[in-house]
């Protein structure tokens, strides 16, 4: 019965120290490709807030 809860607790321990920072680095990686810098301004915003104009990235703030 110890025995079943120390090797529970070490998967956790492997989950939490070996998977979760994979996990982590994998959505930064993410984040940085879906940032494209504006062409007027010169900002980084996410994909989803620039918007395509003649084959560049403006950003809303400058679309205004
Ligand atoms: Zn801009």
């Amino acid at each position: 019965m110890l025995g079943k809860i120390i090797i529970f607790a070490l998967i956790v321990a492997i989950i939490y120290f070996f998977i979760v920072p994979k996990f982590r680095k994998k959505d930064d990686k993410k984040d940085s490709q879906n940032f494209v810098e504006c062409e007027k301004c010169g900002t980084f915003v996410s994909l989803d807030e620039a918007v395509l104009s003649s084959g560049k990235y403006i950003c809303k703030e400058c679309l205004k």
